[in-house]
């Protein structure tokens, strides 16, 4: 078995599928897990709290802040977005691959913190179908849509400095992708010193 769990980063532009994608990935695989985030965002129609996010206010996020109790945390349209870090650590230690669902600032900060990071960049198949699932939702009023299509294209651009670029054209292909990620990662010699070295002291 490999040393320890397998941390990842899974950002894709707001319509991207991420939500989707992840839970059908987690119905799948028992050793995969999303970590939920915290954040000030208001919740949506059909959100639940401790389900898909943990909702909270400004002051109480901006404690747990103080209390270094955040793996990372990013301003992103207006709210604060962050990653509680005790329950990571917990599924770390448990050997499970934990998928961070964060955007690219936050992307970038938990790799500097983070080298043996995978990072993934879930990616639509044309800024077209984003517009298109984007206004699909109908959970945004057309404002919203706009600042968010603004960031999508900046996102997009960053998508080089990921280990990995999945193509969301069908959710099925998506999954199966990164499922293959998954299971190449549990394979490297780095995290699998353990077994190395017990088998090299028995040659
Ligand atoms: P949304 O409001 O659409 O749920 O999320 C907006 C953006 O915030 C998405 O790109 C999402 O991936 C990102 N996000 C969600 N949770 C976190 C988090 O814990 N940390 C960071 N940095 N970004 C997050």
């Amino acid at each position: 078995m490999a040393d320890n769990g397998i941390l990842i980063t899974f950002s894709g532009p707001s319509g991207s599928g991420k939500d989707t994608v992840l839970s059908k990935l987690v119905e799948k695989r028992n050793d995969a897990k999303i970590s939920i985030s915290m954040t000030t965002r208001k919740p949506r129609n059909g959100e639940i709290d401790g389900t898909h996010y943990y909702f909270v206010n400004r002051e109480y996020f901006e404690k747990k802040i103080a209390a270094d109790g955040m793996l990372e945390y990013a301003e992103y349209a207006g709210n604060l977005y962050g990653t509680p870090k005790e329950p990571v650590d917990e599924m770390l230690r448990a050997g499970k691959a934990v998928i961070l669902e964060i955007e690219v600032q936050g992307a970038e900060k938990i790799r500097k913190l983070y080298p043996d990071v995978v990072s993934i960049f879930l990616m639509p198949p044309s800024v077209r179908v984003l517009e298109e699932r984007l206004r699909g939702r109908n959970t945004e009023d057309e404002e919203t849509i706009n600042h968010r299509l603004v960031i999508a294209r900046e996102e997009i651009r960053k998508a080089s400095d990921y280990d990995y670029v999945v193509i969301n054209d069908t959710i099925e292909n998506a999954v199966a992708r990164i499922e293959t990620i998954i299971d190449a990662e549990r394979l490297k010699t780095s995290r699998n010193k353990k077994i190395i070295s017990e088998v090299i002291n028995n040659v």
